[in-house]
């Protein structure tokens, strides 16, 4: 009664209430988050806990087809015995890493998950709690990127909670995880960021008949190497247009502040909010220095391309499982993925110009350059030798915000630290080193120098006199 009196005399608050008013929220904002948010603890408590015990299991857990796989390395054994599921697990991870390894702005991805009755999220019999506990364990290093993983392990938290709730039938869960800005650029690249395009990750994750699909944009977040940071700005620009104000907010506390936005404000899913972000950006192309295309010609564009992938996602996905008698640790088996890709993509760089190959840092990129140079003249075995060489040094990383690439980065160090001694890379990015033959006169050991000479091109020199410019991007 009295409840009811109450809304009488307030007639305005319930036409408000009722009327079906379209707008956005900062989930943090809705009055369960606190709940959620608690949830979110406990799992990243559970990162903490022993991880042994789990380890021991292994054997008996792939002698039957399995419910789930903990990890990639659980995946790699079940996989060698025969499990296809367990295959097309890895499948994916290792198609999502050649993606972020090589294109690292101006790509979308997409993902399609499942919900158990419980309403947790799967991904071909992975947990997305597993998931969040793996980077937890296994990939956090440094406070900054403890930090972020665990936000990352909250939002998941909040996916289940609004997926079970109903809510993402209606609405999109949509995420900005920009580059940290509480790193040294050095720190960054230590950590696996390719600070050449600072690029931002906008996540959308929305349901449809109980499948949930993440599609994620990769959003540069500088108009060329080494330009002023645009992408705090140009995502708080996103999220005012849908009435949210993240403005004085950190890279952490926008990645903590994920916003529900109903669908019909976003016709064409993450592609407008790509668009936005451009022209908050003030007029680029995905973030970077480009003439503004067809949004859904471009994403038509990135599907081929991801097509493209798919013979050499295949050959890693075998040599990965053929390697599984000798992975030994769930670290272990992100480093051999790691390592593996990133064998088959400096090949992939040597035939595909559309691949930068300074994603494999500058000692690799000298020689993947020099090899295209060869390529062009025919001398396939000169190209086939740097190639060897450019992987012996490469230093990618196959995660533009830093995560996956941070265990990997470091065993990178200790092979170049030993095999780069005959290269020489100065702080304006310039290399040297000495190439065994001349692709243009065919002179012998000639001390070869790649220089930038623009933000996109580069200037390959012999001391035989003959030169090339390569440009990229
Ligand atoms: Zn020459």
């Amino acid at each position: 009664m009295g409840a009811a009196a109450f809304v009488h005399e307030r007639p305005v608050d319930v036409f408000l209430i009722e009327t079906p008013e379209i707008f956005a929220v900062a989930a943090p904002e809705l009055p369960e988050d606190q709940l959620i948010r608690a949830r979110a603890e406990r799992l990243i408590r559970r990162a903490s806990a022993a991880i042994i015990a789990e380890e021991v299991e292994l054997v008996e857990i792939c002698s039957e087809a399995p419910v789930r796989y903990a990890s990639l390395f659980e995946a790699i054994q079940c996989a060698a015995n025969g499990d296809e599921r367990a295959r097309k697990l890895i499948t994916a991870d290792v198609q999502t890493d050649t993606g972020e390894r090589t294109i690292k702005a101006g790509n979308i991805t997409e993902i399609e998950l499942t919900t158990d009755e419980d309403g947790n999220i799967w991904q071909y019999g992975q947990e997305m709690d597993d998931v969040y506990v793996n980077a937890l364990r296994y990939a956090a290093d440094g406070w900054q990127m403890r930090e972020r993983s665990e936000i990352e392990a909250r939002n998941g938290t909040r996916i289940k909670h609004h997926n079970r709730s109903g809510r993402l039938n209606d609405d999109y869960f949509v995420a900005f995880s920009c580059v940290a800005d509480n790193m040294t650029t050095k720190e960054l690249q230590e950590t696996g960021f390719f600070t050449d395009t600072m690029s931002v990750v906008i996540q959308v994750t929305h349901s449809n008949d109980g499948v949930l699909t993440t599609q994620s944009a990769f959003v540069a977040g500088v108009k060329h190497p080494e330009g002023p940071r645009h992408d705090i700005k140009a995502v708080v620009g996103v999220a005012e247009r849908f009435g949210v104000d993240l403005s004085g907010k950190t890279s952490a506390q926008i990645l903590d502040n994920p916003l529900l936005i109903p669908k019909e404000l976003m016709p064409n899913g993450v592609l407008d909010l790509v668009r936005m972000y451009d022209e908050a950006a003030g007029g680029t192309f995905f973030g970077q220095d480009k003439s503004i295309e067809d949004y859904q010609e471009y994403a038509a564009f990135c599907k081929r391309r991801e097509a493209n992938f798919k013979p050499k996602v295949e050959r890693i996905v075998n040599e990965l499982i053929a390697e599984a008698p000798t992975i030994t640790s769930p670290e272990m088996a992100t480093e051999r993925l790691g390592k593996i890709s990133a064998k088959y993509m400096v090949e992939m760089a040597v035939q595909d110009k559309t691949i930068n190959p300074d994603v494999f840092g500058g000692g690799a990129a000298a020689r993947i350059e020099v090899a295209r140079w060869h390529v062009a003249h025919g001398n396939y075995e000169q190209a086939a030798q740097l190639t060897k060489e450019a992987v012996r040094v490469e230093r990618s990383s196959s995660c533009p915000n830093g995560k996956s690439g941070v265990r990997t980065e470091k065993s990178f160090d200790d092979v170049s630290e030993s095999g780069e001694s005959d290269t020489s890379e100065g702080d304006s990015g310039d290399c040297e080193f000495v190439s065994k033959e001349c692709p243009e006169c065919g002179a012998k050991d000639v001390k070869t120098v790649v220089k930038k000479i623009s933000t996109t091109a580069k200037r390959i020199s012999g001391s035989c006199g003959c030169s090339v410019t390569a440009s990229n991007g």
